[in-house]
């Protein structure tokens, strides 16, 4: 019987054949903490003996959650983490670089590669063909320390994807429905490998959306087969050589499958205060907002602010609704200001934020009043999620997030993108 793909890349890093269901004891290829997490593993690591990591060249530490800093104890932290940096030889990603999965992405994951940070989303790298999964702040200083990883090797559901993405309705819109129909715990431990002729025709960035969110199915990861399409980003990222296929065996076996038609969806808002509460648009149109953030390690890549920028084209935000911009990495940002986008969202009203997690976990840069909606292109809507349990959050696409800002309610951006 063949393997899956989480199958086949964590065999190869075990020196032997492993099937889901084993527990076994994994090479990590690469590890990283946030600011958040980061600080605990630090402290963590330092209390297990002597302060080394085993792959310096392979550990990162990011500064991207409260980047730059709104606080005293945040600003200690940092510099608990550029400290270890320097003594380990870790490498640091410091404040204005963007978001850990948007730069793991661009300039770390490989396909085939095993990696482990200390942020649930780390499973965003799975758009990459690696096996990427969030752990705890413990199990990454073990895994920095010793350069190995124990888990258990996941059961898989296959999810397949046909048919062509109606206009107006994204990847966002595909993964928050698959969402709703699995459920928040739908897909606990599980790997979500995603293919079909959609996926294979979808850009890095669109698998990135898939794979980060896969997370919110319970699922330890999210993966994409290496094709042509990862090839091609690692040459644009100047990685050409990281570059290897990887794809699941025709006769692997699956816990699951399941097969979704792209053409039949329509653009999805998801309610507060679950993951899994995905709804049609049309069953939130003229739900007033207050406040729209567009970004995140979810969408808020280059390709996703060019939408963005073609729904505010010519279009002022609302005056009751205030809108928020923040590129997920310097890169995107960089792209953005010489593509002229960062003009169009400037004219619009937007406020652009410096890269990184802007208000995505409530400690800054855009804290919701008590009652106040927000509609985010983020991952997350829990209560209180964005620094306010008296706040509501709405998640969506960069599409119906740009034309609800212009409108000052829920809007379907299919009225402009149809
Ligand atoms: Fe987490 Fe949001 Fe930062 Fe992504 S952008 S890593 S979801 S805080």
């Amino acid at each position: 019987m063949g393997m899956t793909l989480a199958e086949k890349i964590i065999s190869r890093h075990c020196g032997r054949q492993v099937r889901a269901g084993q527990f076994v004891v994994a090479d990590v290829d690469l590890c990283f903490l946030q600011d958040g997490t980061g600080p605990l593993a630090v402290r963590e690591l330092e209390q297990m003996g002597p302060t080394r990591v085993a792959h310096p060249e392979r550990t990162v530490l990011f500064i991207d959650h409260a980047a730059p800093s709104p606080r005293r104890e945040l600003s200690n932290d940092h510099v608990t983490l550029r400290q270890f940096a320097q003594k380990t030889g870790a490498l640091l990603s410091d404040v204005g670089q963007g978001v850990c999965h948007q730069i793991v992405s661009e300039s770390y994951a490989r396909p085939g590669d095993i990696i482990i940070g200390a942020d649930s989303h780390t499973c965003t790298a799975g758009a990459l063909g690696a096996f990427a999964t969030g752990m705890g702040s413990t199990d990454v200083a073990v895994a920095m320390a010793l350069g190995k990883v124990w888990f258990k090797v996941p059961e898989s559901f296959k999810i397949t994807v046909s048919g062509a993405l109606p206009p107006g309705v994204y990847a966002k819109d595909l993964i928050l429905s698959l969402i709703g129909r699995l459920g928040a715990d739908g897909a606990t431990y599980k790997a979500l490998e995603m293919n079909g002729e959609t996926v294979e025709r979808m850009s890095i960035g669109e698998r990135l959306t898939l794979a980060n969110m896969a997370v919110e199915t319970g699922a330890k990861a999210g993966l994409v087969a290496a094709d042509e399409v990862t090839r091609q980003y690692l040459k644009q990222q100047g990685r050409a050589d990281d570059f290897s296929p990887i794809a699941a065996d025709p006769d692997a076996h699956y816990e699951r499958i399941m097969e979704i038609d792209a053409s039949e969806l329509v653009p999805q808002i998801c309610f507060p205060h679950q993951v899994d509460n995905t709804k049609p648009v049309s069953e939130a149109v003229g739900i007033r907002v207050d406040q729209v953030f567009i970004g995140t390690c979810t969408n808020g890549r280059l390709e996703d602010l060019r939408v963005v920028a073609r729904v505010l084209k010519g279009r002022t935000c609302h005056p009751g609704t205030r809108l928020i911009v923040c590129p997920a990495s310097r890169r995107v940002y960089l792209d953005a200001v010489r593509e002229g986008l960062l003009e169009v969202f400037l004219a619009a009203g937007a406020s652009v934020l410096p890269p990184g997690c802007g208000p995505c976990v409530g400690v800054h840069q855009g804290v919701l009043a008590d009652g106040e909606v927000c509609l985010s292109t983020a991952n997350r809507n829990f209560k209180g999620r964005m620094g306010n349990p008296e706040a509501f959050i709405y998640l969506c696409s960069p599409a119906t997030a740009a034309y609800s800002a212009t409108r000052g309610e829920i809007s379907d951006p299919r009225e402009v993108l149809g």
